[in-house]
This record gives structure tokens, sequence and C-alpha cells, in this order.
């Protein structure tokens, strides 16, 4: 059974192919990829030790919280490698503006912090997550959630809420009977801004039909992925996140651009490399894009101009283009047109307006044309090319 937790839904969701180098291959995770995350987990730390402290009723000081991140940086094996001095500062400036927001945190009473939660689905299939802090104000429970980004989403619907819904699902499975309202609260911590959603039963009843429907998506898919591992059953969504992804490298969508050029060379086209050829096709595309939109106004022109003057060929110097005269029927008013059919009977014999079925028909009876209004449908004079002759050629 699929048993997901928040995180890897909303991996699957950004890349499916992501979500399968992650955890169904279960690739390594480069190390360099993780910095902001953490930076991340240290704020989480040191703000879950600040509310445990003050749960038992110690009073914790700015300078004994810093220390204490301090002493996360050293225990961070992440860290250890790719925090800079320039990284480490943010930390510093989240946890100070947050202490210097809430001090003396009396606003809720904490009833957990880093709480884990399975939400049973159906099918036995769940969904995990961990809450940051969860806390209560009188009948009002309060869910947590610290951002570390420095982009703060203005949309009711970014793509945190859904996170957040889960969480409020979560809730009534962990908490029942101890409140009236959920809150989700969103802490963006660069900024000390606060975020507040409450959902009401319909959309979190939506919501949970999502997860489920996306759990038993991905369940089936790994099923098939275990049959035919191949590119297709998780598909590549490239896009902006692709700059943080670690699996660029490795990704069908990324990786050609770091492999070695090869020479390549086909009959009527001169050697030359895929990289190369690649440039070339693009420019190659463009022109003839051009070369078609210059062919269609010379003949636009062409047809015109033979139009204009009632003729049926017209001469250049080594070439001739001829035409041949036809009608070209517009619809003007299909609904209009369609009551006119039905009224004369016929309407059924051409199955639906088809331009196609309704020209042949008025080819074959041309009375019918008399008796549609112009304003319906009209029947026009146009001239089609016809024969194309170079005539030095055949000189
Ligand atoms: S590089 Fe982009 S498209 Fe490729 S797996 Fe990563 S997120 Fe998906």
């Amino acid at each position: 059974m699929g048993h997901f937790s928040h995180s890897k839904l909303a991996m699957y969701e950004t890349c499916q192919l992501k979500f399968r180098f992650a955890h169904v291959d279960k690739l390594d995770m480069p190390f360099e990829q993780t910095v902001s995350l953490a930076i991340g987990k240290t704020c989480h730390h040191t703000l879950e030790h600040l509310y445990k402290q003050t749960a038992k009723g110690h009073t914790i000081t700015l300078d004994m919280l810093l220390a204490y991140a301090q002493t996360k940086r050293s225990s961070e094996t992440i860290a250890l490698t790719d925090v800079t001095d320039d990284d480490w500062a943010l930390v510093v400036r989240h946890v100070t503006r947050y202490y210097e927001t809430y001090a003396p945190f009396t606003q809720d009473t904490t009833i957990g912090t880093e709480v884990r939660f399975t939400l049973p689905l159906e099918n036995g299939h769940t969904c995990t997550g961990i809450i940051d802090r969860v806390a209560l104000s009188g009948r009002i429970l309060k869910l947590i959630d610290y951002k570390t980004s420095h982009s703060i989403k203005t949309t009711a619907d970014n793509e945190y809420t859904s996170q957040l819904k889960t969480y409020a699902l979560a809730a009534h499975h962990l908490y029942p009977g101890l409140f009236d309202t959920v809150q989700c609260i969103i802490v963006y911590l660069s900024a000390q801004v606060e975020q507040v959603f409450e959902f009401d039963h319909e959309t979190m009843t939506k919501h949970k039909q999502h997860i489920l429907d996306r759990t038993q998506e991905i369940w089936q898919k790994m099923a098939e992925y275990s049959f035919f591992p191949d590119n297709v059953i998780f598909t590549h969504s490239p896009g902006k996140h692709c700059q943080s992804c670690p699996f660029l490298t490795l990704c069908p969508a990324w990786k050609h651009k770091d492999m070695i050029d090869e020479e390549v060379s086909v009959a009527d086209l001169a050697p030359t490399t895929i990289k190369r050829l690649v440039d070339e096709y693009v420019i190659a595309k463009k022109h003839l894009k051009e070369q078609e939109k210059k062919v269609e106004m010379m003949a636009d022109l062409l047809k015109k101009y033979a139009h204009h003057h009632n003729l049926l060929a017209l001469y250049g110097q080594s070439a001739i283009v001829g035409f041949r005269a036809t009608y070209k029927l517009t619809i003007h008013d299909k609904d209009t047109l369609s009551t006119f059919l039905k009224q004369e009977g016929i309407f059924d014999q051409l199955a639906s307006i088809n331009h196609a079925t309704l020209t042949s028909f008025i080819k074959k009876n041309p009375d019918i044309l008399r008796r549609i209004d112009k304003q319906i449908a009209s029947w026009d004079p146009v001239l089609m090319f016809g024969k194309i002759t170079h005539t030095e050629e055949d000189e």
C-alpha cells in the first residue's frame, strides 16, 4: 500500500521523474543541493528547542537560543561542508527576528513540536507528515509551519496550501474534540510574516480525495515501472524547479547539455556534429517558416492580380503559373443554415453541416443555391493554383 509523505506527493506533482529518481530508484541526492535545506533544518531545530524549553517553564534568552543554534551548526552533517558564513548569517537573522517578534511566547500554549502524523486514507493507503508546531489558543487549534524561503506566496491557492490542508485533515485525526476551529499558519522567517488559512469541510473532503487519487496513481505507476523500467511511466516536467534538481545530470531533458559532442554524417548533409546539427536545424526551420510566409504572400498577390484581370495563367521570364477557377462556399450563419437545411428535408442527408459534404452537395444540386440567403452562406468564385511550368527547364 502507498504510504507517502506530503513532501513526496508534492515532489510527484512537480515532476514525476524526479519522484522516480528519488523515491523509486532511490538514488542519492548530492549534498551541494541541500544548503537551503540545512538552513531550514537548523532554524526548525532551534525553534523546536525554544518551544520545548518554554513549555517546561524555562526562560530562554536570545543569546541562549543563538548558542543552541550554533551547536546545531556544528552537528548538522550537511552543514559541515556546505554552509558558508553568509548562509549562517541568515540563520542568525531568522532566529533573532523570530525571537524579537514573539517573545515572551505566550500567544498560545504549545501542545507539540515536530508532530508526526499518519493520516489514514482508504484501501490501506496513508499520508504522513510532520507539523512544525501545534498550539492551542482557547478552542482554536493552530498548526504552524515555518518557511525559510525568501519568496512569500501571495495567492490563497499557493503550493503550500495543499500541505496545510493535509495538516488540517491530520489534526482532526490526531486531536478529535479538542478544538472548534483549526487555523493553519505559515510563518515566513525571512520577513516574520504570518499567513493564516482556515479550510471548510468541503475543501478538506476534496483534498482528501485528491491525495488518495494521487497515492493510488503513484502506487499503480510503481507497479508498472517494476515491469517496464523506462522513461514513459513517470513523465518529466521541465521548468524553473529544475535549477535545484539534484538529478539534472541524469535527466533525459538535460543530460545531453554536458555530453561530449559526436560527429555525424549522412548523405546530402555536410559532416557535422550533433550539437552543431541542433543549431543548424533550428536555423533552417526558422528560415523555412520565413520562406513559407513569403510564398504565401506572393501567392496571394498573384491570385489577386489574376482574378482582377480575369487571367488563368501568369507568365514570368522562365515560368508560367496556371490557375483554375472554382467556387468557394463560405458559411456565415451555421444555425440558420441548419434550420434551412432541415426545412428543405436535406439535413439528415448531409449528416451535419460539414463544409466538404455541403460543398459537394451544392455542386451536385446547384438549384439549392438560389434558395439560400447570401447572408447565411455564399458561393463565391475563387482562383486556385493549377499547373506550374518552368519554361527554361522544359526547353
Ligand atoms: S531536471 Fe527537471 S525535468 Fe528532470 S527530473 Fe529534475 S525536475 Fe524533473
